[in-house]
């Protein structure tokens, strides 16, 4: 299938790009397959120093391949920079300092009932992961679950979005910074090449994308129990009380609805503002959002603040959802309007939004903020959980320890506190969503741990002690075992009475041992 690529600000045809053929898809996990023997018989420090490279090809043609991004995803300049470039270096830099430890053997607890015994878990790579991706962030969302997943020894087959394919970018990345050959492949289609390549039975699916195709992913993964991440869409709540300061939560809440044209799983899509600051805030937000600089479909090198919808499908959606709030009786305070022939929709804010509106019930995925008046802490609490979705949430107050009730109450994946999708700007901190929004999750410790097989192991010597608990089961071990778990359990435990039945005991299974014949 041939799939027409175009620059979304200027509706410029850029490139075709071909689907990949479903005969090609084995050699590619061939290859992967190979290419993860020599990713696994690297040390962790090694594997870290390839990464590096990556790192360090970003900061050097920065400016080359956030021109590429913009081109593709209409965002702007500096959310190429900010939102991704900088989010991947930042990634690599946590775990440059951090892999080894994270992946390195973890000893464990070992009960007294085995004594002698010594536990341990080792995190071994799964094998091969198939990554599938979005279009709204095409390099954040490639490069840090590949890099996470080939940190912990693994090779990766990722699938752009045929959206923003970026055909070539990644692989000039890659070759560029003399990256591990064959260790990330690119294969480029549509949905339709992402089914086929699960076919292919990777070892692991990290999926990014909408809450319809995770759903078609997990069953088709089902059918070959491969294990899922599913990272998918959110309607992020913020939820503003009447003690903030008013121009900083203004200037954050404006930027967390509209930074990458609101195309962020979680942008700002509900803001519930305290009754007693609604009309100051909503005034403030309005005249916040009125000086942003929108792209111009006739100046591609005009600074701007906010960029283009990435695909006109999901413009529609927008400009749907905005149809059906003021058919409802939404008021629109500023923008509304799609720019003539583009896809362009300038920053859009809106009262008088009532929880039957799709703008509160479904993601918009877009640059529109809907206000919403609230009076109390436990109202808000219930209209910000109503929600089918559950990836990231906001709670703005001077109050920190409100803020950490609020939080506490809150049914999403990932809280900021006076900020909004912050937690996303922590590599430390592991993120995913529950509900709709899916489940699993990657940065954070976790974020090497989900690409591993968790391996649980306990070790004793091998000498000739036959352990109780084995065959045969006699009458004296029935009935010294009850007094063991009494002796044990009950606290306080009683230790000399513990003691005296251990001595009891661990000579029992050799006593009592299954006589061979001679
Ligand atoms: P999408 O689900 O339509 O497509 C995502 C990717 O999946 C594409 O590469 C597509 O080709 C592939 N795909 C679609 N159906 C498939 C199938 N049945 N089998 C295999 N592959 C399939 O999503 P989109 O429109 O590209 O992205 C927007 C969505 O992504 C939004 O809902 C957004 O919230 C979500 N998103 C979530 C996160 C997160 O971390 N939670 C981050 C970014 C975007």
């Amino acid at each position: 299938m041939k799939i027409n690529v175009v620059n979304p600000l200027t509706k410029e045809e850029l490139y075709t790009i071909e689907s990949a053929k479903e005969e090609g898809l084995q050699k590619v996990f061939d290859t992967a397959k190979n290419a993860q023997q020599k990713i696994a018989a690297l040390s962790i420090q090694d594997r870290v120093k390839e990464v590096v490279k990556i790192s360090d090809y970003l900061i050097e043609h920065y400016k080359s391949i956030c021109e590429r991004v913009v081109s593709e995803t209409g965002k702007t300049a500096f959310e190429a920079l900010s939102n991704e470039l900088f989010g991947i270096c930042d990634m690599i830099d946590y775990y440059r300092d951090q892999a080894v430890k994270i992946l390195k053997p973890q000893k464990v607890h070992t009960s007294l009932v085995l004594m002698g015994k010594k536990s341990r878990i080792e995190f071994d790579p799964m094998g091969t992961v198939l990554i599938i991706a979005p279009w709204n962030y095409p390099l954040i969302q490639c490069f840090v679950p590949s890099i996470l997943a080939f940190l912990a020894g693994n090779a990766v087959v990722y699938k752009p979005s045929e959206i923003t394919p970026m055909k070539g970018l990644y692989e000039e990345i890659l070759d560029g910074a003399g990256f591990m050959k064959d260790a990330i492949q690119i294969v480029y289609g549509g949905k339709e090449t992402g089914a086929a390549l699960i076919e292919q039975k990777p070892d692991k699916i990290h999926f990014t994308g909408s809450t319809r195709a995770g759903k078609q992913i997990m069953a088709a993964a089902a059918n070959h129990l491969i294990p899922v991440d599913l990272e998918l869409g959110g309607k992020d709540p913020a939820i503003v009380f009447e003690d903030v300061d008013i121009e900083k939560t203004a200037n954050g809440l404006v930027w967390a609805a509209f930074t990458n044209a609101g195309q962020s799983c979680t942008s700002i899509e509900r803001c519930y503002v305290h009754e007693n600051i609604f009309d100051k805030m909503t005034k403030t937000i309005v005249a916040i959002t009125n000086k942003l600089r929108v792209v111009n479909h006739e100046c591609e090198d005009c600074e701007a603040d906010v960029g283009c919808m990435t695909a006109d499908f999901q413009l529609k959606k927008v400009e749907d959802q905005l149809k059906d709030a003021t058919a409802k009786g939404a008021k629109i305070h500023c923008g509304g309007t799609t720019v003539a022939g583009t896809q362009i929709i300038p920053p859009t804010v809106l009262t008088n939004v009532t929880g039957d509106m799709e703008i509160i019930k479904e993601e918009t995925f877009g640059p529109i903020l809907p206000i919403v008046k609230f009076s109390t802490e436990e109202e808000v609490i219930k209209m910000a959980n109503d929600s089918e979705y559950g990836l990231s949430a906001s709670v703005w107050s001077k109050d920190l320890k409100r803020a950490d009730r609020v939080t506490a109450a809150l049914k999403v994946g990932n809280v900021s506190i006076n900020n909004h999708m912050l937690t996303e700007g922590n590599p430390a901190l592991p993120f995913g969503g529950i509900k709709n929004s899916g489940f699993g999750r990657y940065k954070g410790d976790m974020g090497l741990h989900t690409f591993c097989n968790v391996k649980s192991i306990i070790s004793g010597p091998n000498n000739k002690v036959i352990e109780p608990h084995w065959y045969p089961f006699t009458k004296p071990k029935s009935d010294t075992f009850p007094e063991l778990m009494h002796a044990f359990f009950t606290r306080p435990r009683k230790w000399i009475k513990f003691a005296l039945i251990g001595l009891k005991l661990d000579p029992m299974g050799n006593k009592e041992k299954i006589k061979l014949e001679d």
